[in-house]
């Protein structure tokens, strides 16, 4: 083992929170504001309006009811096709088929990881409606090229921006760009309040929709803010609204959107600069940025050579290095392969992404020395002597 021992395992990702966010918990608490849509969901998304400079945020329980809400309020639906990665999460695909839509996948580009818009036009067919491109580890997608494919082709984009807390495509904030935004502030992500998300649009008409329905298919947005004097079912609703006790808690962490996530590309650099050698040995490729893409340092993901990963990350773990992979592609994934009925597209890039990326930890609060820890290791584990930190 090697001389930099640490004892105690170390995770893979925790979210960042103390007294502050108890503090702002226990004083809505206090307040007795505690339903969805009050004076503190207000605050909040007045402060996520002027940080994305958008005209209208609606907070949500969850990233996945922000796309559902995006879905519903587009009315996609039946016959309906919406473009989006493979190489996603499961809530990206779930809000398609779950209006009666098809999911129709496309290849990433192997690089960035994210959808490939030159793959983008072949995909498009007289049904299609929409195009989810997903912000894989919050490096934005080429919005230029795929904005300029919807409004060609007359399609609405809604951008994943799940994991794109405090980062910019060509200096505009992510989710900010397409017709629709949706952020994510599960314990996971950069920035969080336990469960919560956010959706994100300019379009006045589309925000009107979407907070219907987020209140149970109902106007009582409007009767909140005194525009009609009594509220009643206007349309096909849900419920959405996040708790003001977690608005309460989210808005601490907003306001730490610069502190955490420096903190988190302080350790990003460090895993980059450190993996150079391993790279340059032929072992393993590092993470790239396209140049208009800001990093907000949500993941640091490396696609591991000659098939090594399982054990890598296998021997990481024994070690007491929790890293990870994903993701497991989703078009062909057990409930994919039932839904096509065996029939799965062919996405070679996908495939071997998800089988040789992995993950290192990372975190706001974990320590430069416990990552000088982690790249040691994954030195020894790859047979490479570790040169350690660089003098600067
Ligand atoms: C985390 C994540 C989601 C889901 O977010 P929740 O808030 O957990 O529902 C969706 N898409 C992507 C790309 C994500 O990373």
């Amino acid at each position: 083992m090697s001389e930099h021992f640490l004892p105690k395992a170390i995770p893979f990702s925790e979210p960042t929170v103390g007294e502050a966010e108890a503090e702002a918990m226990r004083q809505a608490i206090m307040l007795k504001s505690l339903g969805g849509d009050g004076k503190l969901c207000r605050e909040t998304e007045g402060l996520l309006r002027e940080m994305f400079n958008v005209k209208h945020v609606l907070l949500t329980t969850s990233c996945s009811h922000a796309l559902e809400l995006a879905m519903m309020a587009l009315e996609i639906g039946e016959g309906d096709e919406v473009i989006l990665p493979s190489f996603t999460f499961t809530s990206t695909a779930n809000v398609i088929i779950r209006q009666g839509a098809k999911p129709v996948f496309v290849e990433i580009d192997g690089d960035t990881l994210n959808l490939d818009p030159n793959q983008l036009e072949a995909a498009i067919t007289p049904r299609t409606r929409c195009i989810i491109p997903v912000h894989y580890a919050g490096q934005g997608c080429d919005m230029d090229a795929i904005t300029e494919i919807a409004r060609r082709h007359n399609l609405m984009v809604v951008e994943d921006a799940a994991q794109g807390i405090g980062a910019y495509w060509n200096g505009v904030p992510l989710g900010s760009i397409g017709d629709i935004g949706c952020y994510s502030f599960h314990a996971t992500k950069n920035i969080t309040c336990g469960e919560g998300g956010a959706l994100l649009t300019n379009n006045t008409r589309l925000a009107h929709k979407a907070e219907i329905i987020r209140e149970k298919g109902t106007n009582r947005s409007a009767f909140l803010r005194g525009e009609v004097d009594k509220y009643t079912w206007v349309e096909l609703g849900s419920s959405f609204v996040l708790t003001d006790m977690l608005a309460a808690f989210l808005k601490v962490q907003l306001e730490r959107t610069e502190e955490l996530n420096n903190k988190r590309r302080a350790i990003w650099n460090t895993y980059y600069e450190g993996t150079a050698d391993l790279e340059q040995a032929g072992l393993l490729k590092r993470p790239y940025f396209h140049p208009k893409a800001s990093n907000n340092a949500h993941i640091f993901a490396m696609l591991i050579n000659n098939g090594r990963r399982d054990e890598v990350m296998v021997a990481m773990k024994k070690r007491g290095v929790s890293c990870t992979f994903h993701y497991v592609p989703l078009h062909n994934s057990p409930f994919m392969t039932a839904y096509y009925g065996g029939n799965v597209p062919h996405l070679p890039i996908t495939d071997r992404v998800s089988t040789t990326l992995l993950r290192l930890p990372l975190f706001a609060h974990l320590s430069q020395e416990e990552c000088q820890y982690i790249l040691a290791q994954l030195h020894e584990v790859m047979s490479i002597e570790y040169a350690g930190a660089k003098a600067k």
